[in-house]
């Protein structure tokens, strides 16, 4: 990161916590201004909505295993899978980004989620891992900072970004719309992590991070979404064994109870009081 990148989100971040002085006659609008406002950090977080995003699609392929099936396949799939899951099971509404294989570009995948309203939905990007070596294996939940937790995680939201890179501007940005958002991203990534790995019997690829669940990473797709947002790696395309499970449709299934297990958690969290979320937060 450049010194003018820092310099940028040290003032955005002064921005977020400095406290606002209003002239008298500015503060009799103040008060029901900050109510209106989508920002608002006093309203509580209550889950509606589910928007599932499958990642990639159309042209761009995603990851390539050693079979015949892509990783725009594998996540269109899944998110098939859970999207009617949700609709029998629950009573949220359900949202796709793509429900066919084409290709849309990820600011198009936000703006879709960001037709909800923000406090009242949860954002799941859903992809599959490569490695150039092929004993990588295991799961990794991840949710947005420019600031990656890691190289690999840094390098991983550069490939899946493409070409649609993240500036500190656009940080700055929509960190504004995001106030109040970020401990809900990052409990809902705990829960998948937690949840999936256990239910899955997978590997958890996530125990470098500080509290060994969630991973932070500039990715594109979270950058923009203005509710609580996090993006799943079910595992890895390039080790055979994960590529034959993830391309089975008994695992896809497996794959797809596990996050409305953990969708359903992560709405019981929320209604919990706030304070025990945040105990948790590193
Ligand atoms: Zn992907």
């Amino acid at each position: 990161m450049t010194v003018i990148e820092k310099s940028l989100i040290l003032a955005a971040m002064l921005l977020l916590t400095a406290p606002v002085s209003v002239s008298t006659t500015e503060k009799s609008t103040s008060a029901s201004k900050s109510a209106e406002s989508p920002t608002n950090v006093k309203a509580p977080f209550r889950l509606t909505a589910v928007v599932l995003d499958a990642g990639h699609g159309g042209r761009d392929p995603g990851n390539v295993g050693p079979g015949r099936k892509k990783e725009k396949d594998i996540n269109l799939a899944i998110t098939h899978k859970l999207a009617a899951l949700i609709r029998k099971k629950t009573a949220y509404e359900v949202h796709l980004t793509r429900s066919t294989d084409r290709w849309i570009s990820l600011t198009e995948r936000a703006r879709i989620a960001n037709e909800l309203p923000p406090r009242q939905t949860l954002f799941i990007s859903i992809h599959c891992n490569s490695h150039p070596d092929s004993r990588v294996h295991g799961l990794e939940s991840y949710i947005f900072n420019l600031q990656a937790t890691d190289k690999f995680a840094a390098d991983l939201a550069k490939w899946e970004n493409d070409e649609e890179v993240v500036s500190p501007v656009d940080f700055i940005i929509n960190n504004l719309h995001k106030r109040g958002v970020d401990k809900y991203s990052w409990e809902a990534a705990r829960i998948v992590q937690s949840v999936l790995v256990s239910q899955l019997g997978t590997r958890n690829r996530n125990r470098i991070a500080p509290d060994r669940m969630v991973r932070q990473a500039p990715f594109r797709v979270l950058v923009d979404t203005r509710m609580p947002a996090l993006l799943v790696e079910l595992g890895y395309l390039t080790n055979k064994a994960e590529y034959n499970k993830l391309s089975s449709a008994r695992y896809q299934d497996k794959v797809a109870n596990a996050l409305l297990e953990a969708i359903q958690q992560f709405d019981q969290a929320t209604q919990e009081v706030d304070k025990r979320i945040e105990a948790r937060l590193p």
